[in-house]
C-alpha cells in the first residue's frame, strides 16, 4: 500500500464539505456523533452520502465505512480509484483501512 502525497484543496472542496457538515448536523440532531461524509466520482457528481448512525447501538456506524463497503460494491477499480471521499473530520482507523483495502481516491475531510 502506497501513501499518496498531499495535493493542495481544489475548488469544489468546500462546495462537498458544506454537505458533509450539514449531514454532521443532521446526525447530531437525532441524537449520533455529528459526522457526514460524501463520496464523490471523478466527474464531480456525489455519488453517495450518509451519516453517523451509531445512537443505535452499532459503534461501526460510521458514514464512511458505510461509503467504503458501497463502493467496493457498485464501482469499478477505475472508478473507485478516481473518487474522492469527503468527510466532515478525520477518517478513524477503522473507516481510513476500509478506504485503503476497496483502493478510493482522495479523501478529504474538514477539521
Ligand atoms: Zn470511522
Amino acid at each position: 500500500m502506497t501513501v499518496p502525497p498531499l495535493e493542495p484543496p481544489r475548488p469544489r472542496d468546500q462546495v462537498f464539505l458544506r454537505v458533509c457538515v450539514d449531514l454532521a448536523r443532521e446526525a447530531l440532531d437525532v441524537g449520533d456523533e455529528p459526522f457526514g461524509s460524501v463520496l464523490v466520482d471523478a466527474a464531480g457528481e456525489i455519488l453517495r452520502r450518509g451519516r453517523n448512525g451509531v445512537g443505535g447501538g452499532d459503534a461501526t456506524q460510521h458514514p464512511e465505512l458505510a461509503l467504503a463497503r458501497w463502493a467496493s460494491e457498485s464501482l469499478d477499480v477505475e472508478q473507485r480509484r478516481t473518487s474522492t471521499v469527503y468527510t466532515s473530520g478525520e477518517h478513524c482507523p477503522m473507516c481510513s483501512a476500509a478506504h485503503a483495502w476497496v483502493g478510493r481516491g482522495r479523501i478529504v475531510y474538514a477539521a
